[in-house]
């Protein structure tokens, strides 16, 4: 290992929303000496790998933001409801620029290792650079959704064409005129990319294993006066967000979906549906996420919206999903997505009707036991979600302790935010925390500023370690499994479940509730007052 020769009072890693506010935070706000290390050439973080034709914010923009800086609020403009991949990463430049973040980020170095020193209480951070620094503190700010699953298709060096994953397409973007393309997998990302490339592809064919339910984005520009009266009112709805279920200004309806009329029902769901966006997810009935009876009332809902926007019934009853409850999976939002299988250059090959992927060919894949010819091949296969970009990072803590045996069962962390056993380490949106079942700009910064509290706290009072007790984690992962134990969310082979990477153990990776995003921050609020409860401060 390389000798440390720098010294710095926290080293950060990853420079996307969450690692730029801690940098932000601790520099200029607690004037401490601070490293960011960053993988990407510039800021972004998801939104610098993620450039797959049509990757979009699925948030409102006007609450995908950061607060702290009420004059960006005021002089930022959002050209769409939802923007762009391009436009966000332009609004994270403009924030790096205006608050001159970019002095203190090494950009183009993986962290490769941390070691927690039990004599010299500091960490040891390693990069592929061959560099080692140490720090007092080590802030993981590097994303739910980073470490990509590329399933290991066989045949797949045999390949002729091209191919490529959503989540690490080309900077020069890809041309798909002319050729014949295959998008495999149809969760979130796929349901952006499949309506974009089938407009240039000659032929597009689309590889679903598990069908979804999807509800309408509706972007579009934002009525000029709706904007105007956001930026006089965003103290209200920083407010509102942060005391919120999920960190958006979306609420409940505070009855059973039973117990309403079939008109009444009907006229809810049709308000929803119309207003777009993630309305119907978060705003339903209170039970959806609770009764299967519930639930399926909002499910036939979207079976019916699909039967009749896809012409062929036999290609809508293969994208009506079966097997899983509405809503327990991530909410995919469509603009297009069911009317381009209307398409006369699209197909969908579903593998419980038509046959899974077997193998990659030469001249393109095999399913079912057919081949398709094929140029290029888009995998939207998703990402080892939240633990697995954390236990990448190869940390080494207390008495040899690695962080990916400890989690070797799934992860075991304190309110999502630190672990046992690695002191002064902290996880910006780790498992066990709200995060992914939340507007992450409001997630990135509680956390980012409980933090910041935290180290300020520990710096004034002249103390060098804080670490969670085991009996606080375990509490908390008790507490965060009894909370989602009561939901249907924990059925699903959804990634929230750790289900999509083969191997991966069986566990819920977020925190619901039970009074979400709101009442976590209290739940935060609360350990802090009591003078860090549950850690050991020393
Ligand atoms: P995903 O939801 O995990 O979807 C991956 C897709 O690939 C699924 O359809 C999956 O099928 C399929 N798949 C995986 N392995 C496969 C295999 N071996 N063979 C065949 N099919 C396979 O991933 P994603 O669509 O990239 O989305 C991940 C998350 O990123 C989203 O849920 C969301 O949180 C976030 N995201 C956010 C935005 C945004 O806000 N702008 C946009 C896109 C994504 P199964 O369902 O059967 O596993």
């Amino acid at each position: 290992m390389a000798s440390a020769t720098q010294h710095f009072d926290a080293v950060v890693i990853g420079a996307g929303f969450s690692g730029m506010y801690m940098l932000k935070s601790l520099r200029d706000t607690l004037g401490l000496k601070v490293r960011v290390y960053e993988a990407g050439e510039t800021v972004g973080g998801t939104w610098y790998w993620n450039r797959y034709p049509g990757a979009r914010c699925d948030s409102d923009a006007y609450i995908y933001v950061f607060t702290f800086d009420k004059q960006m609020l005021q002089e930022w403009e959002w050209s769409e409801r939802y923007p762009t991949q391009p436009e966000i990463l332009r609004y994270l430049e403009y924030v790096a620029k205006r608050h001159d973040l970019k002095r203190d980020i090494q950009f183009s170095t993986r962290v490769i290792g941390g070691a927690f020193d039990e004599h010299t209480n500091v960490w040891t951070v390693r990069t592929d650079k061959g560099e080692a620094v140490t720090a007092r503190y080590l802030i993981a700010a590097v994303g739910s959704l980073s470490h990509t699953n590329m399933p290991q298709f066989k045949g797949l060096e045999k390949f002729k064409g091209t191919w490529y994953h959503t989540s690490r397409f080309p900077k020069e973007g890809v041309d798909f005129t002319a050729k014949r393309v295959a998008v495999v997998g149809t969760g979130a990302t796929a349901v952006q990319a499949i309506p974009e490339i089938a407009q240039q592809a000659k032929h597009l064919t689309v590889f679903q294993r598990t069908a979804n339910y999807c509800v309408p984005a509706r972007n579009g520009k934002v009525d000029p006066e709706v904007v105007k009266a956001r930026k006089a009112d965003y103290d209200g709805i920083i407010k509102r967000t942060r005391e919120s279920f999920f960190g958006q200004e979306h609420y409940s309806i505070p009855k059973s979906a039973l117990e309403a009329t079939p008109e009444e029902r009907e006229r809810e769901f049709d308000k929803r549906w119309d207003a777009g966006g993630f309305a119907f997810w978060l705003a339903n009935y209170q039970d959806m996420f609770f009764s299967s009876e519930a639930n399926e009332l909002c499910a036939d809902y979207i079976r019916r919206k699909i039967r009749k926007t896809v012409k062929d019934p036999a290609v809508a009853e293969r994208l009506i999903p079966q097997g899983h409850y509405y809503g327990t999976k991530r909410q995919p939002l469509d603009t297009n997505y069911y009317e381009t299988f209307n398409k006369d250059n699209v197909l969908l090959v579903d593998a419980k009707t038509d046959g899974a992927i077997e193998e990659m060919t030469e001249q393109g894949l095999r399913a079912g036991g057919k081949e398709y010819a094929l140029d290029i091949i888009v995998f939207a296969t998703g990402f080892d979600a939240m633990t697995g970009p954390l236990k990448a990072l190869n940390l080494q803590g207390r008495g040899g302790r690695m962080l990916d045996q400890e989690w070797a069962d799934g992860p075991h962390s304190y309110l999502g935010i630190s672990v046992a056993g690695f002191p002064n380490l902290f996880t910006i949106t780790g498992p066990q925390s709200p995060s992914v079942l939340s507007n992450m700009p409001v997630s990135i910064e509680q956390h980012v500023e409980w933090v910041s509290d935290c180290i300020d706290h520990m710096n004034k009072t002249g103390k060098t370690t804080i670490e969670a007790t085991s009996q606080a984690q375990e509490q908390w992962v008790a507490h965060v499994n009894d909370i989602v134990n009561l939901t249907l969310m924990t059925s699903a082979n959804s990634w929230y479940m750790s289900a999509n990477i083969p191997g991966k153990p069986r566990a819920f990776l977020p925190y619901l509730g039970p009074e979400g995003v709101g009442g976590y921050r209290k739940q935060c609020d609360e350990v802090a007052a009591k003078g860090y409860e549950g850690f050991v401060v020393a």
